[in-house]
């Protein structure tokens, strides 16, 4: 890393100047297949048209007011998430971590404005991430991501990751709300089963407690549904952070909660500068009405089913290597057996022109754009091919 940035990245050394739809074009003229977007973000590819062409208009016309105004094209998407969704009431913010600590500020709020002060503290999941800023990082309970920060923050219980009896344990009289991610990205890219999110839903109503969704990697129309929980029809949530993928690549992101949950939530409870400029409300928009089509959701269905088969005989073929074939739609993992490191595949196929993420659990992940089609499965399964026959043990 170049000494006047912080390090708390270590990219490769690759210069990406233009991108084009699924793909990205690096500074000495090689084109790279894209199939992590930006971590689950560029949803439409690269420099969509009709994205290029809103923000174009908007940066000619009016870039910034703050929340101080009115801004219609809030009013605008909001409208559309409303209609189509469970919420009743939006908060937009320039990122997951934002719209992570408004659910949980929202949340509190609701114990606290409906007499029960009392209950504040939050139940999560272990392999959670929430995001990086401090209430995000002690939702998430990731110990790597705590260390070196000062003590941890009060209020937060967490529970292991499909133990339904902890689970209901970890129920007190101080609870306000449990917070999941539909499809845990970070985490190593595991999809809660529908039938687990409809009892957590009904533990929530048993106990008065409200259900957040973090919808931040696993929403905007990546599993296939606009956002994931869609999948577990009667699992409806009381509020859900969002981001990454709503903005196609414009830095936003959006609390959405029902009226009872989000009522409270008034003048000086909460705020930002930039949240909902009109510059990421242009393009939010567009991102949105182009997702939220039937012919382009069953697109990512049908495409998914494809990678996915192909992934499933890549697994047969590097059965010692390839562990499992997880995740939701788009958003897919291959878990690793652990003498193979997911970082290590993921160098390899960039030598292949195929760009993908690790996550956690040694999982390497794949989020391409959601606009892909069965050529960009051929050649990614191809780099992919070539990319695990390359990969060596590690030496213990
Ligand atoms: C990426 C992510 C976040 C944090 O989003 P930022 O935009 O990086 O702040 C929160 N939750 C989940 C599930 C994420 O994947």
């Amino acid at each position: 890393m170049p000494k006047p940035l912080m390090e708390t990245y270590s990219p490769p050394d690759l210069d990406f100047v233009r991108g084009e739809g699924v793909y990205l074009h690096e500074k000495g003229g090689d084109t790279y297949l894209d199939f992590i977007s930006g971590i689950a973000v560029n949803g439409l590819g690269h420099a969509h048209p009709k994205a290029v062409a809103a923000l174009k208009e908007q940066s000619e016309k009016l870039w910034h007011t703050s929340n101080m105004f009115r801004v219609p094209g809030q009013i605008e998407l909001a409208e559309k998430y409303c209609r189509d969704s469970f919420a009743d009431r939006v908060f937009f913010t320039n990122s997951g971590t934002e719209a992570v600590e408004c659910a949980l500020k929202t949340a509190r709020h609701y114990q606290f404005a409906n007499g029960r002060p009392d209950r504040y503290r939050i139940i999560t999941f272990t392999g959670a991430f929430h995001g990086r800023t401090y209430g995000a990082i002690n939702a998430g309970g990731n110990p790597k991501y705590l260390e070196g920060f000062g003590p941890a923050m009060e209020g937060f219980d967490q529970v292991e990751f499909g133990d339904h009896d902890a689970l209901k344990a970890a129920v007190t009289e101080e609870t306000a709300a449990i917070i999941v991610e539909p499809v845990q990205g970070e985490g190593g890219v595991r999809a809660i089963p529908d039938v687990c999110l409809r009892g957590l839903r009904e533990l929530c109503d048993q106990h008065g407690l409200l259900l957040i969704y973090d919808e931040v990697q696993c929403g905007a129309g990546r599993t296939g549904k606009m956002w994931a929980h869609e999948w577990a029809e009667t699992a409806r949530p009381d509020i859900m952070a969002v981001a990454k993928g709503v903005g196609g690549g414009f830095p936003m992101g959006a609390c959405l909660t029902t009226d009872a949950a989000g009522e409270h939530m008034v003048v000086g409870t909460h705020g930002s500068t930039f949240g909902g400029n009109p510059l990421a409300m242009a393009v939010g928009n567009v991102v949105y009405d182009e997702l939220n089509q039937p012919e382009f959701l069953q697109h990512v269905v049908d495409i998914s089913n494809t990678l996915r088969q192909q992934l499933g005989q890549l697994q047969d073929a590097h059965a010692g290597k390839v562990e499992e074939v997880r995740g939701r739609g788009l958003l897919v993992g291959l878990k690793l057996n652990a003498a193979y490191l997911n970082k290590k595949l993921a160098a390899k196929a960039r030598d292949h022109h195929l760009l993908m993420g690790a996550a956690g659990d040694n999982v390497a992940r794949l989020a391409p754009p959601l606009i892909i089609n069965e050529d960009h499965v051929r050649e990614a399964i191809d780099a992919l091919d070539k990319a695990l026959g390359a990969l060596e043990p590690e030496t213990a």
